[in-house]
């Protein structure tokens, strides 16, 4: 209804008449088949999730009344390959032959960058540097990485550019907990914290791999997924830009949110790929700014160069 004062100018009301009816004869924000596509969506994103989080419970009643329910209704498949997996009422995230690529048996790596060693250097059981990043001089202590970014590891970080990846990534969040530990059998508390999208890429993708493959670490580590980290710009894409550019480009990008308690703290910084380190570098220069103990870089994958 219009509301019409004595004191209202009928010139006036015409313009917020016809204002309205302007209004009116608009397209709803949210057309009809957004609405359609998002729903159908959801089941799709969640409902593996969910089916995650009443598996893995920890209580027996739960797990025994829905086991049934939910192997009928989302069936545990691979997360890499979509095979459907025996096994059911478990937490079985991949089938044998992707675990086998996913987690090989004895991969030698540097210990501060995560660059497999070259193969004479095999016997030795690793390195506290090596050529690749002798020279380098990052904000963060060290890297831990899940493997090279090839074959499955890399389908699955493509994919985990895309809200159907997310439920993978998870899992390679969880295997990355393995890593983390294999490293620091004692207790370590860290925090794990997520590198930043902008926010406007965020909106537009709507998912950051990362902040997945940190929500599955933390839950291995039975810990949670602390945000303290944004991007202040919106930098250009790493891999848009040449390798010498790159700490440039996300140079004082990243700052710690008011009010983080981070004094003393050892932080996991959780992203999909390191290749130069520029990124996690300029993140970890943030984090150790604001007090962190120590900074290091959980990776899915390290990016080396070819040869
Ligand atoms: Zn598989
Ligand atoms: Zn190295």
């Amino acid at each position: 209804m219009l509301a019409v004062t004595p004191a209202t100018p009928l010139r006036r009301i015409s313009r917020i008449a016809a204002e309205r009816r302007r209004c009116a004869s608009r397209p709803p924000i949210w057309p009809v088949k957004s609405v359609v596509i998002l729903s159908a969506r959801v089941p799709q994103i969640w409902l593996p999730v969910v089916a995650r989080r009443i598996r893995g419970g920890a209580s027996l009643v739960v797990r025994g009344v829905s086991g049934a329910l939910l192997d009928l209704i989302a069936p545990p498949r691979c997360l890499a390959c979509g095979q459907l997996q025996e096994e059911s009422h478990a937490r079985i995230d991949w089938c044998e032959a992707c675990r086998a690529e996913l987690v090989p048996p004895s991969l030698r790596v540097c210990l501060r960058c995560a660059t497999p060693l070259a193969a004479e250097t095999v016997g030795i059981p690793a390195a506290q540097d090596c050529p690749v990043c002798r020279d380098e001089r990052w904000a963060f202590e060290s890297v831990v990485a899940r493997g090279v970014y090839r074959g499955v590891l890399r389908q699955l970080l493509l994919e985990a550019k895309h809200p159907q990846g997310a439920a993978a990534a998870r899992g390679l969040g969880r295997l990355l907990a393995g890593s983390v530990r294999e490293r620091w059998p004692g207790e370590l508390s860290p925090l794990v914290v997520p590198l930043p999208m902008h926010w406007r890429r965020r909106l537009n993708r709507r998912i950051n791999s990362a902040e997945c493959l940190a929500e599955g670490l933390a839950e291995g580590l039975a810990t949670r997924a602390t945000p303290v980290l944004w991007r202040r710009r919106a930098t250009r894409q790493q891999t848009a830009v040449a390798p010498s550019s790159r700490a440039a480009n996300v140079r004082g990008a990243f700052a710690v949110r008011s009010g983080a308690a981070l004094t003393g703290r050892t932080v996991l910084l959780v992203d999909d790929v390191l290749t130069t380190g520029s990124s996690c570098s300029a993140a970890a220069q943030a984090l150790r700014g604001a007090g962190a103990a120590r900074v290091v870089a959980v990776v899915a994958a390290r990016r080396v160069a070819p040869g």
